[in-house]
């Protein structure tokens, strides 16, 4: 039996990594990319439409992936706390690491805008989690300042080892596709992700493992869309907490990574976010978080629009778990009926 060892040892050779790292794994990645049938036949029949579930992890994100590398480097130079600003899961995240290195995690999250998942998660695995009165940009550049002068290092997407635990996302989509796609559709909030995958593209290319590289297509929230809209959005709004970021730290390289892919990026609304987080669940049986519903909406929106080549193979990575975030699905799913205990009134309510 081969068993799946992190992405850090599965990919040793594309990381920067020694005989020296301490790798601190929770055995994440390996997540299933997973044939979306009903979707292509909702959209449009002609496209090999693939979902990278990456809310499989085992804090449920993608996050998981950077995260093994920043708290591996973290731990290598001898830190003994960690500390992050969040919109959940990279706390989540960070303070599962941390909690299997034996560091502490310090975590700041925008108070009312963190789904109850997340906020759980961070808390049992004993992360000190401060709750800022402001948003997810001001606890970011609180946080960058007292890493700059305290001994504890900074675990948000500025920190470069994050990029390249998460670029092991585009490889795992090259080995199970057996090439690149044609498009890879992503949401983006802080825009790590989507400079993370195109550098994980181009590193398999430059390595001659795929012979093609996707052109990258960002999804932002229409009220949190800082770089489709080309300007800081000062109060980003969305029911996509993970994306309601409104100066991302990776403006520049993602908005590189679609110039240089030939990719482009687009808006879609709360309303096309939530059907399309109902689609997903109700046609494909895959429940995952809001901001990940975006790229299903994205999708939908780029295909009516005719943007995609027909017959093409378009990747969409799910980033997140629908559990985290369980007051979304609650508020967007029919309500339960409640019955007497007898057999005729609980026929009468399913019309048998
Ligand atoms: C972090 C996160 C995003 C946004 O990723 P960025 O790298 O910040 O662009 C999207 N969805 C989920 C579920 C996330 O946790």
């Amino acid at each position: 039996m081969k068993t799946w060892r992190g992405v850090i040892e599965e990919y040793r050779d594309f990381l920067p990594v020694s005989d020296k790292t301490p790798v601190v794994t929770l055995f994440e990645g390996n997540t299933p990319l997973v044939p979306a049938p009903r979707l292509a036949e909702a959209t449009d029949a002609r496209m090999q439409i693939y979902l990278k579930c990456e809310g499989f992890n085992p804090t449920g994100s993608f996050k998981d992936r950077g995260m093994t590398m920043a708290i591996s480097k973290a731990l290598e130079t001898g830190a003994r706390a960690v500390i992050c600003a969040s919109t959940g899961n990279t706390s989540a995240s960070a303070a599962a690491f941390a909690a299997r290195a034996g560091i502490r995690a310090f975590v700041m999250v925008p108070k009312g805008a963190i789904a109850l998942g997340k906020l759980s998660q961070a808390g049992i695995h004993g992360a000190r989690v401060l709750m800022v009165d402001g948003n997810f940009d001001q606890a970011l550049t609180i946080v960058r300042q007292i890493a700059e002068r305290h001994p504890v290092t900074l675990v948000n997407s500025v920190n470069p080892f994050r990029l390249e635990g998460q670029k092991t996302g585009a490889f795992e989509v090259c080995d199970q596709l057996g090439r690149a796609p044609d498009y890879h559709l992503i949401p983006v909030g802080n825009a790590g992700n989507i400079t993370a995958y195109w550098r994980g593209y181009r590193e398999y290319h430059r390595a001659g493992r795929v012979r093609e590289l996707p052109r990258m297509v960002g999804f932002q929230a229409a009220g949190a869309a800082p770089i489709y809209e080309n300007r800081i959005i000062e109060e980003p709004r969305t029911v996509a907490t993970a994306i309601k970021i409104g100066n991302p730290a990776s403006w520049g390289p993602a908005l590189e990574a679609m110039k240089d892919s030939r990719g482009w990026v687009d808006i879609v609304t709360d309303e096309e976010i939530l059907r399309a987080y109902r689609l997903l669940a109700r046609e494909e049986g895959i429940f995952m978080e809001p901001a990940s519903a975006a790229t299903v909406a994205g999708l939908i929106k780029s295909i009516k629009a005719g943007r995609f080549e027909s017959g093409s193979t378009l990747i969409l990575t799910l980033t997140g778990h629908g559990l985290k975030d369980p007051d979304t699905a609650l508020e967007s799913a029919s309500r339960p009926t409640t019955v007497p205990p007898q057999i005729d009134a609980v026929l009468a309510q399913l019309g048998l």
